[in-house]
């Protein structure tokens, strides 16, 4: 027999005697323990391999009575509850569980005091909690109800699970962290920081979706390209702080305008896109535009500053059942809000057709133009300009055209507007004034009225860069003309916004002495105070006057009005397009100075402009004076072509 097996057979012997103990059968008894002798246990003795086993248990152990005293406690529970055992025993349990574990009593009993297991947390005589795992079994000992117990520690296994959740907290909030930085790039990248509005990658995605369904459900859908009129002046005049504060005031005023389920986005400096994914008709977008423009040109909270108080051209695209794709509808409603800016700002343009023709017909132009601009194919023809008072040639005004390799001409109309649009008419005024001065500079000098005189159109957009004065100082001096016989034409329309720079740009360009004229005057807007406060020298009046004169009494009216208020002004009257006899002779009556037009001369190649001169150079006999002074301006024999 093994020793263990031998202590095992023991022990049941043990527990034989000492039921035999319990029933008062025996009070002492002898054990031959091993080879030393045999010993004696006594009652009091008999238990004490159980007594040990429960000692060096390594959970605590009592017995309850069935009104909670503790009748017996171990030396591990002695140990949990940092307390002698003679203070535990005799002692409810309760004493030693802390306050929110007073109720879980009951638990430990379990129902009907058949035992059962429950967390708790012990309070120990130092104050310490401790908590534990108990584990309960009733035990009826003569007739009393008894309830055995044991305590495990849980002591490192909550220390444990804190870590764990501490653990798990700390990863949370990382992971919150982290999430949050994801979704500030997320929306760094999809929105505007300025404004907080979607971006254009943003946008071009809602599109993409809205063109999606447009295309299940039929439906129309538009696009409305809004671009701030004269923004550029808001930042130069008052900061950029203050451009800020108008964006953003745009952006709001948007949003307030637009339904939930609209998009609006900034796509640029001042550039808002709105996408209108579900409209009725086309109708419906154009209301809306409307109704943008109306919010933008309102005022704030009652403000007067010129940044509360925006105009906008807006053009707009609509697709019908999800026609076309994000790109395309952008473009169109790009080339209608453009449409919109050339007609003068502060409105409403849609793409259509006929719009779409337009613009692929300027792109070509703009492809044309380019080629001629690198190949140096443009050149200049020369329209003579007639002094009324003598007949003479008083000077010149180049024409601008693109010369093919055949020979083959292509007029203004076919790409001017291109030039403007595209920005191509910078390098293009640039080429034109070059060649123009180097053509001057070799022109005959006639003795009749002076050193003749060179006309260049200039375009608005030739002020933008700023150094337009310094080009035009050093291509005078390259070319050894003098500055009084440059003569700049500049239309109505181009000096309708007279900004700070560009009055300052044509002031250090009229102090070089060259002369600065309005184009085409009676078709824009210029006021009164534009023609006071712009160093000009003369106007040219629109050939569509000139071509009412003796025919329509309102066109004459107003030609004699141009020409009175010319005079008043100081500054030289010139009539364009004259065609006929008639009205050459109304324009004598009527004082005007000097024309222009195909009954003098058509524009001239370069080669035909000394004979032009030559053909001039003796002025005609004079005739008697008008019946209108001033005197100078007595009537010229009639051209001689
Ligand atoms: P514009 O400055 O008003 O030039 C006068 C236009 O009227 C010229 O057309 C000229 O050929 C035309 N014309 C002259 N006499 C008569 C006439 O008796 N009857 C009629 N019906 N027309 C006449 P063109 O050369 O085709 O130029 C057209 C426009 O293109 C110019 O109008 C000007 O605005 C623009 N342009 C021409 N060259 C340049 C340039 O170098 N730079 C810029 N920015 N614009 C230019
Ligand atoms: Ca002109
Ligand atoms: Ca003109």
């Amino acid at each position: 027999m093994t020793d263990h097996a031998d202590a095992l057979a023991r022990v049941a012997e043990a527990e034989d005697t000492l039921r035999a103990i319990a029933a008062g059968e025996v009070d002492a008894f002898v054990v031959s323990d091993d080879a030393r002798g045999s010993r004696i246990f006594t009652l009091s003795t008999a238990d004490r391999p159980y007594r040990m086993f429960v000692e060096n248990m390594r959970d605590g152990a009592a017995t309850l009575s069935a009104s909670g005293l503790i009748l017996f406690a171990n030396r591990r529970l002695s140990e949990l509850l940092s307390c002698p055992r003679e203070a535990i025993v005799g002692s409810p349990l309760t004493a030693f569980l802390a306050d929110d574990s007073q109720r879980d009593l009951a638990h430990i009993r379990g129902p009907g005091g058949q035992g059962a297991t429950a967390e708790l947390e012990l309070l120990g005589a130092d104050g310490v909690r401790v908590p534990v795992q108990v584990g309960s079994s009733p035990l009826s000992v003569d007739g009393a109800e008894l309830l055995c117990l044991t305590f495990t520690d849980l002591s490192a296994h909550k220390a444990k699970d804190r870590e764990i959740s501490r653990l798990g907290r700390a990863q949370g909030e990382r992971m919150a962290q982290l999430q949050a930085a994801q979704e500030a790039l997320t929306a760094q990248a999809t929105h505007d920081a300025l404004t907080g509005l979607p971006n254009r990658e943003l946008l071009v995605e809602r599109i993409d979706e809205a063109m999606e369904r447009c295309r299940r459900s039929r439906k129309f859908m538009a696009l409305l390209f809004i671009d701030l009129d004269r923004f550029k002046q808001v930042n130069d005049n008052h900061g950029h702080a203050a451009g800020d504060v108008a964006l953003r005031s745009v952006a709001d005023k948007l949003v307030a305008v637009l339904r939930p389920m609209d998009t609006v986005a900034r796509i640029g400096g001042d550039e808002f896109v709105v996408l209108a994914p579900e409209i009725e008709n086309q109708l419906h977008a154009v209301d809306l535009g409307s109704r943008l423009l109306a919010e933008l040109g309102r005022r704030v909270g009652g403000g007067t500053r010129d940044e509360e108080r925006v105009a906008a051209s807006i053009g707009i695209s609509v697709s019908a059942g999800g026609r076309g794709t994000a790109e395309t509808l952008l473009k169109e409603a790009d080339t209608a809000m453009y449409e919109a800016k050339s007609l003068g700002g502060r409105r409403v343009a849609v793409f259509d057709a006929a719009l779409g023709l337009q613009v692929r017909q300027r792109s070509a132009a703009r492809l044309v133009l380019q080629s001629a601009l690198d190949d140096e194919r443009i050149v200049a023809h020369y329209q003579p300009i007639i002094d009324l008072a003598s007949g003479a040639v008083a000077g010149f005004e180049a024409l601008a055209r693109i010369q093919a390799d055949d020979g083959s001409i292509t007029p203004p109309s076919a790409f001017i507007p291109a030039a403007e649009e595209s920005g191509l008419v910078v390098p293009l005024g640039a080429q034109v004034l070059r060649i123009a001065l180097e053509a001057a500079a070799r022109w005959p000098t006639t003795g009749v009225t002076g050193p003749l005189n060179l006309a260049v159109n200039l375009s608005s957009r030739q002020f933008e860069s700023g150094d337009l004065p310094t080009l035009i100082a050093d291509e005078l001096a390259r070319c050894s003309v003098s500055a009084g016989c440059l003569h700049l034409e500049l239309t109505e329309t181009a000096v309708m916004d007279l900004h700070v720079d560009l009055l300052d740009q044509l002031h250090r360009i009229a102090a070089l002495g060259v002369q600065i004229g309005l184009d085409d005057f009676g078709t824009g807007y210029a006021s009164l105070t534009h023609l006071r406060r712009l160093p000009l020298t003369f106007v040219k009046i629109d050939q569509s006057f000139i071509q009412g004169l003796g025919v329509d009494h309102e066109d004459e009216r107003i030609v004699a009005a141009v020409v009175d208020l010319a005079a008043n002004l100081g500054l030289r009257s010139i009539a364009e397009g004259v065609e006929t006899t008639d009205q050459l002779r109304r324009l004598r009556e009527l004082g005007c100075d000097q024309a222009q037009g195909y009954l003098f001369d058509h524009p001239l190649a370069p080669g035909d402009v000394p004979e032009a001169i030559e053909r001039r150079a003796t002025p005609p006999p004079r005739r008697p004076p008008p019946a209108r002074p001033p005197a100078a301006r007595a009537p010229a024999a009639p051209p001689g072509r």
